[in-house]
């Protein structure tokens, strides 16, 4: 059994088909043993002996047989056969379901968990989360309620009627279980132990996989296959030397648990062996109190597997519980509205900004407004906080009150969720789904209209190309479908935000691939989105030259802000890079 924080709740909720599997399992351990006694009755008469029926002497005859011992054992084996089945049914069933409510569980609170976390933790060791720890739950739980009602109720049964036939051997046999039970409890804490690391190997192997495949043309234009095997080699057989160490313990165990059953059936024969020749036991009482302590061999066996399964059990609950009390730490704050319909304003106002990581100031004392509708290029450097200024504004980290507002609504007082709903967004890294053209067209919405996915297509000059591919804008991409150019991709992905209709337009980079014709296309198309606020961060001064407003940031401040020709006029260093850009054009051109 397992027992933790996140799946106490499951055994309340699971209760009454627990109950009920509990039920069918007394009832077969209950109707097992009376087998033993069936064995005792036909040995006792073929031997001639007494044969005792509920304490009273039977005559031994075909009507007997029938009567006391094959309709007893057609019963029994019915009894058996129906409640193995539903007890079974019951605490697998269970399992199952409580590993798929947790599961949602997980996920669902992975998708809270800021930037922050995946950055520490890698997709590797999120995924033997969803799948080894998992299962290891799952079987923990269905098993270890089993093991641990059978070992009860079997255990305590069958040792009740071995003490009823004799006070003293039971006493004897007993001894080698104590030592198995203190032998376990010991070794089943070095077997969690083990596999906590044993876990932790597969999870970094997981990782550098992973990282692998995403990472395998830079591998080979590097030609560095060699080296990446080698690496992937060491990690291979630092998880098998865990995974052997951790087989060797369990194995340790169950011998352990074949030794004591083995030296008790020794204690059992030569005792028993010895009453039988003293006449206080018949041939038939020997055979019965055998087949009682064979009902206990499970329960032994069961008490060490329990052992084994909840140390494992502990373990991946453990590491599943460290994911589910991860801290979501960019939440709404109590009481917090949405925000009404957006018109498109947004203020930053002396925002300072370090990463929860970071050592330095990131953004130092950014201000600067952005009408409703207006269109603002960012430039810098790279790494000047570009992208930063815009995660912000996406609510991806927390900001400091009173520092970034939308239609003058502090970002704070309102909801994360009304805010990203009122952007459209172009990532740096315009990720698509393996799914259809289509379908990552129309992200936003549950539905696909075509035609809005067409318009969305033709505005972000993509709609021609999609039309060549034979399935047009059914074709599948990614690692399902076709693989499409980086232009392409930044295309599609462009005219998934144009789709969403948000008052606010965010595009980061977005034009970076596209030759500068289709990049005047795009932009042209933009501006005839009445009322839309953009803002393009761009390394290209051509491309935001003939924007409303462009921000010049430098190291964290902004430098400058302005139409592109007071700036060229007004400030120097903006005027270095434009005129820096255009040597390097020139240079290219020639
Ligand atoms: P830009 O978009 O102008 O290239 P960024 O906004 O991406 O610049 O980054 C600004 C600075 O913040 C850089 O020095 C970068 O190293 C740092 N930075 C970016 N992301 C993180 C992060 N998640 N944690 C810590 N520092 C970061």
């Amino acid at each position: 059994m397992i027992f933790g924080k996140y799946i106490n709740k499951y055994y309340l909720k699971n209760a009454p088909i627990l109950i009920l599997g509990l039920a069918a399992l007394i009832l077969v351990d209950y109707f097992q043993l009376f087998i033993p006694e069936l064995y005792r009755m036909v040995i006792n008469g073929m031997n001639g002996d007494p044969v005792l029926v509920n304490g009273q002497a039977a005559v031994f005859d075909m009507e007997f047989l029938l009567d006391q011992v094959c309709r007893p054992m057609i019963i029994t084996i019915i009894v058996m056969v129906v409640g193995r089945f539903l007890w079974r049914v019951c605490f697998f069933g269970s399992a199952i379901r409580v590993v798929t409510d947790l599961r949602t569980c997980m996920f669902a609170h992975s998708k809270e968990l800021s930037q922050e976390y995946y950055q520490v933790n890698k997709v590797g060791n999120l995924m033997s989360l969803y799948t080894n720890d998992l299962d290891t739950v799952q079987e923990c739980f269905g098993d270890g309620i089993l093991m641990f009602c059978d070992a009860l109720f079997l255990g305590l049964l069958a040792v009740i009627k071995m003490w009823r036939m004799n006070h003293f051997l039971t006493g004897l046999s007993m001894i080698p279980m104590a030592f198995l039970m203190a032998a376990g409890t010991t070794l089943g804490k070095y077997l969690m132990k083990k596999w906590e690391e044993r876990q932790a190997a597969f999870s970094e192997l997981s990782d550098f996989a992973q990282e692998n495949y995403s990472g395998l043309a830079v591998i080979k234009a590097f030609v560095k296959e060699t080296k990446e095997l080698m690496m992937f080699r060491r990690l291979n057989r630092e998880n098998e030397d865990i995974n052997v160490e951790y087989t060797k313990i369990s194995t340790l165990l169950n011998i352990m648990v074949t030794l004591f059953v083995e030296s008790v059936i020794c204690v059992i024969l030569g005792y028993g062996g010895y009453l039988v020749y003293c006449g206080s036991f018949d041939a038939g009482q020997l055979v019965e109190y055998i087949g009682y302590f064979s009902a206990v061999v499970w329960p032994i066996m069961a008490v060490s597997m329990l052992i084994e399964k909840t140390s494992r059990g502990k373990a991946s609950l453990n590491r599943i519980t460290e994911l589910l009390d991860a801290k979501v730490d960019v939440k709404d704050r109590g009481g917090v509205q949405d925000l009404p319909s957006i018109h498109g304003k947004i203020e930053f106002r002396n925002l300072t900004f370090r990463y929860p990581d970071g050592e330095y100031d990131v953004l130092k004392n950014v201000s600067f407004t952005i009408e409703p509708g207006e269109s603002v290029g960012i430039v810098g450097k790279t790494g000047s906080g570009k992208t930063t200024i815009v995660d912000l504004l996406l609510r991806t980290y927390n900001v400091p009150d009173g520092t970034l507002f939308i239609d003058d609504h502090d970002v704070n007082t309102v909801s994360i969720h009304s805010v990203r709903e009122g952007c459209a967004y172009v990532p740096q890294d315009n990720f698509l789904f393996s799914d259809s053209i289509s379908g990552n067209i129309s992200f936003a919405f549950d539905d696909e209209n075509q035609e809005a996915i067409e318009d969305a297509a033709m505005m972000s000059d993509v709609h021609d190309n999609i039309a060549e591919f034979k399935e047009g804008y059914r074709t599948v991409l990614g690692e399902r479908g076709v693989t499409v150019s980086g232009g392409q991709k930044q295309r599609i992905s462009i005219a998934r935000a144009l789709m969403k209709h948000a008052p606010i337009l965010i595009l980061d980079d977005s034009v970076s691939a596209v030759d500068t014709k289709t990049e005047r296309t795009i932009l042209d198309n933009l501006k005839k989105r009445e009322g839309l606020t953009t803002i393009l961060i761009a390394h290209r001064i051509s491309t935001v030259e003939q924007m409303d407003k462009i921000v010049f940031v430098e190291d964290g401040e902004v430098h400058a802000v302005g139409k592109h020709e007071d700036l060229y006029r007004t400030c120097t260093a903006y005027r270095k890079m434009v005129d820096l850009q255009k040597l390097e054009e020139e240079a290219g051109e020639e």
